[in-house]
């Protein structure tokens, strides 16, 4: 009999699936044309005389974690995610333009975000990242300060996260990872260690999973997730993508501004007046520039 289920892992073409009541169980996909990622809900019916599950579905996704792939097809690489914190940190030195492009993409995507900044045991007194992270406070993003090396702050990613499912995301090296293990509490297996257990043992590399956090909450991690660069496809997805700059927009003259040597421009008036910082406008015309 047919049930709805949720994908916790995935291998290539095999799958973990979670079934009503927690049950885990291995799947096949039914079909070559059905690609379920992690956070997927599915359809899936028990297979006659065999343990493994049929996925016959995929059901509508909330969102999707995209990135094009190398022959310009966009590959999809998480469903339906509630919470994207973007990681930035006092080594490699913080690009605050990078940070505005992740929350771009999770606006784009219609996400949650949080920015964090990891590393304080490495903080120097004048980092300006605190001021840089108030200012994400005042445009509406949760943020929080962290080092996974001490623990400091983690309860307080733990605390975004509550009952959510989030991605982590960001430059190489800030401590995605560290973050996740110090999340789960515990020295997380090197993703591609864990072996598909229904394979009699030979190890089958693992694409994705969803991570249980302790006391809630679930983190998806994959070495897509890790590795993803936002792209965007238009401009009306970068106006959209800094929510301030949207906000402000709304006042211009003409509908279709692109707050760039349009007149009347709300959002112009804005950053002189510092309601919109100069720092963030820089951002979006930066990320405008493609579609010019
Ligand atoms: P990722 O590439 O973003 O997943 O980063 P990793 O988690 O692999 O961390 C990159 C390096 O930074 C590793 O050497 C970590 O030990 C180190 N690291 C991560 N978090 C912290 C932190 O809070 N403080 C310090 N001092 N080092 C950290
Ligand atoms: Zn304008």
């Amino acid at each position: 009999m047919s049930q709805s289920a949720t994908v916790v892992a995935t291998y290539s073409r095999r799958m973990s699936l979670r079934l009503p009541g927690d049950a885990v169980v291995s799947a096949r996909i039914k079909g070559k044309r059905l690609k379920p990622v992690c956070g997927d809900r599915v359809i899936a019916e028990p297979l006659e005389n065999e343990d493994d599950w049929l996925i016959t579905a995929i059901e509508p996704r909330r969102n999707e974690l995209t990135r094009p792939n190398v022959r310009g097809r966009v590959e999809v690489l998480a469903a339906n995610v509630d919470l994207l914190v973007v990681v930035a940190g006092v080594t490699p030195r913080a690009d605050w333009f990078i940070v505005d492009r992740y929350l771009c993409a999770a606006e784009c995507m219609r996400v949650d975000a949080a920015a964090i900044y990891n590393k304080i045991d490495l903080l120097d007194a004048g980092d300006a990242a605190t001021a840089e992270l108030r200012h994400y406070e005042r445009i509406g993003y949760a943020t929080a300060l962290t080092s996974a090396v001490s623990g400091a702050g983690i309860d307080d990613v733990r605390a975004l996260v509550a009952d959510r499912t989030a991605i982590i995301v960001g430059q190489s090296g800030v401590g995605k990872s560290s973050i996740i293990n110090a999340l789960l509490g515990r020295e997380q297996q090197k993703t591609s260690e864990i072996s598909d257990k229904s394979r009699e043992g030979r190890h089958t590399t693992v694409n994705s999973a969803m991570l249980d956090l302790p006391g809630g909450g679930r983190v998806i991690d994959s070495p897509g997730v890790r590795d993803y660069a936002p792209a965007f496809d238009s401009a009306t997805d970068v106006e959209r993508g800094f929510r301030e700059i949207h906000d402000h927009g709304s006042e211009c003259q003409f509908h279709n501004c692109r707050h760039l040597r349009e007149p009347n421009c709300a959002v112009k008036r804005a950053v002189s007046d510092g309601a919109i910082s100069e720092r963030r406008y820089e951002s979006y015309r930066r990320c405008l520039r493609k579609f010019l």
